[in-house]
């Protein structure tokens, strides 16, 4: 049995927890120029690698906020656990972040939101 320290409430057995999946996946923009295939690849492709990876965990038994955990899949030992809109801070955790094939995806370049060009509005007179 795992423990989980859930940011919000502290130790907890992992039977309050419901693994979410990967981590750190991002959803591409309504309007964006990638492809069916990469959509898909998006979509469906989740790594499940043996080692260290990223995943998405909820404590629906407590206080049903999400957080990231970076875990080793072979030995389920948790080595962080860290907000939802952070990024892993341990050096094990930041190599699984750079080394996974999603930083380098259309559909995660899509993600990105383009800096807007600034307008000029006019004002219609009546
Ligand atoms: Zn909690």
């Amino acid at each position: 049995m795992l423990e989980i320290n859930c940011p919000y409430c502290g130790l907890r057995d992992e039977e309050e927890f419901a693994c979410g999946g990967e981590a750190h996946i991002a959803r591409p923009l309504v309007d964006n120029p990638i492809s069916d295939k990469d959509f898909a690849d998006y979509l469906f492709y989740r790594d499940n690698p043996k080692g260290v990876f990223l995943e998405r965990w909820r404590h629906s038994a407590g206080c049903r906020r999400w957080f990231n955990v970076v875990r080793d899949t072979v030995s389920h030992h948790i080595l962080e656990v860290y907000p939802i809109d952070t990024k892993p801070s341990t050096k094990a955790g930041r190599a699984a972040y750079q080394a996974s094939w999603r930083r380098q995806s259309p559909a995660e370049a899509a993600a990105r939101k383009v800096p807007q060009k600034t307008r000029k509005t006019s004002i219609s007179k009546r």
